[in-house]
């Protein structure tokens, strides 16, 4: 579908086209008629669907028609990362517009307070906010939230997980009843059903591939011993020009440390990032990463969600994320909007199981590569037993080579 036949205004359709939007993707088909009808919407869907566009588009095309300067639309989102790239976003969206956004999240010098606080009391039509440094404001009661009349929560089940239930509560308190609410969740879990009903109205559901990394996404593993991933992930690399943008996940920021240095040593240009950087120090590494200046970046999960980096072309994560909807939403940093990207897995004995989880959510069994023979032999990949209905399981032993298979081709 495109873009013009939804009846947006013309300067939004004017923006989108200079940004190079042509086509509506899934979740933008499903959700912007629904909400330039002024439903209120549950909508399931992942980063990287283009579902900022999807809530953003009918929102400015309200204000463009209402053409006054109240607060009106309040955005929250779980990390300041995607306060600032929804935010970007928005200014894009709305370049031709007289509509004005602000970000306010925490982990700033302090300098941005005032402007922040101005742009809560007047002077601003859109704020994206994280809900902590929110809450600091509303604790002052100088915000004025009265003429609110669109709600997004974005991630909405990354922030239950942060533990921000609370604090949503508590800035619903301070939002009219009389409003339009869009809550965004990757996942679909109990709380989030739960929430969903405390904040929506009769919503319309939407829901595009649940947890499943995006289309174009090749997907493999390699099942190894601990001591293998640093060897496996230079001969990886080496001599790969064109792998000029690599994310590397690992668990823990003591690893992400550890790798950083490994793969430096061995003459990478690599950087790490993780909550333990200023938020100053996380947006030049970030932009060094994004202008092509560091080829590897190396993150905890702080990044694996919202941040929207273009043209990452390989994803490792170094272990195996906690849950499956942490897998979906790490690889869904490449092959992000219609490109293609590769996601490699590294298994070692204690993840199988973990990863096993991953691919029964997914709904496909990810290809096994051998560990390339100079770097010796990996472990023997063991699952559990085969279950009444389920795929064939057991104990797998990968010694022969193959290619990574395409994401999407055996799971929708
Ligand atoms: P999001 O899921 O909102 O984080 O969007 C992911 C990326 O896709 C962003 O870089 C968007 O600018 C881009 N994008 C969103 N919608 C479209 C579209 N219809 N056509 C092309 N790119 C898009």
């Amino acid at each position: 579908m495109r873009f013009d036949e939804f009846g947006l205004d013309d300067k939004i359709l004017e923006a989108i086209s200079y940004m190079g939007y042509e086509k509506a993707s899934e979740i933008q088909e499903l959700t912007i008629p629904a909400i330039l009808d002024g439903h209120d919407i549950m909508a399931c869907a992942q980063t990287g669907t283009g579902k900022t566009a999807a809530f953003m588009l009918p929102i400015l095309d309200h204000l463009a028609a209402e053409d006054n300067h109240d607060l009106s639309t309040l955005v929250i989102v779980p990390t300041r990362e995607l306060a600032i790239q929804i935010n970007q976003q928005i200014q894009g969206f709305a370049y031709f517009l007289n509509i004005n956004s602000v970000t306010v999240y925490g982990g700033r010098d302090g300098s941005d307070w005032d402007a922040e606080s101005k742009a809560l009391t007047k002077g601003t039509n859109i704020i994206v906010a994280t809900p902590g440094k929110l809450i600091s404001h509303l604790n002052l009661g100088y915000v004025q939230f009265d003429k609110i009349k669109h709600l997004v929560l974005d991630e909405a089940d990354r922030m239950l997980d942060i533990g921000f239930y609370d604090d949503l509560m508590r800035i619903l308190s301070y939002v009219p009843d009389e409003r339009q609410t869009l809550m965004f969740s990757a996942t679909m879990p109990q709380k989030i059903r739960e929430l969903a009903s405390k904040m929506l109205k009769n919503p319309v559901e939407f829901s595009t591939a649940i947890s499943k990394p995006a289309e174009g996404v090749l997907q493999a593993a390699y099942v190894v011993h601990e001591n293998q991933k640093i060897p496996v992930i230079n001969s990886l690399i080496t001599n790969k020009p064109d792998l000029d943008s690599i994310l590397v996940f690992s668990s823990t920021k003591r690893k992400v440390t550890d790798i950083v240095k490994s793969l430096r040593k061995a003459g990478n240009s690599v950087e790490g990032i993780s909550s333990d950087l200023e938020q100053k120090e996380r947006e030049d590494v970030l932009m060094r990463f994004r202008s092509r200046r560091t080829r590897i970046l190396v993150a905890t999960d702080v990044l694996s969600r919202g941040i929207d980096i273009k043209d990452i072309n390989l994803i490792i994560n170094f272990d195996v994320p906690g849950s499956a909807e942490d897998y979906v939403h790490r690889v869904g940093r490449t092959a992000r909007a219609d490109k293609t990207g590769i996601a490699i897995s590294f298994i070692n004995e204690q993840d199988m199981e973990k990863f096993d989880r991953i691919e029964k959510l997914i709904e496909m069994e990810v290809l096994k590569i051998p560990v390339p023979p100079e770097i010796g032999e990996g472990p023997v990949y063991k699952v559990r037993p085969q279950r009444k209905g389920g795929r064939p399981q057991g104990k797998r032993n990968y010694s022969s080579g193959g290619k990574p298979n395409r994401g999407s081709s055996d799971s929708r």
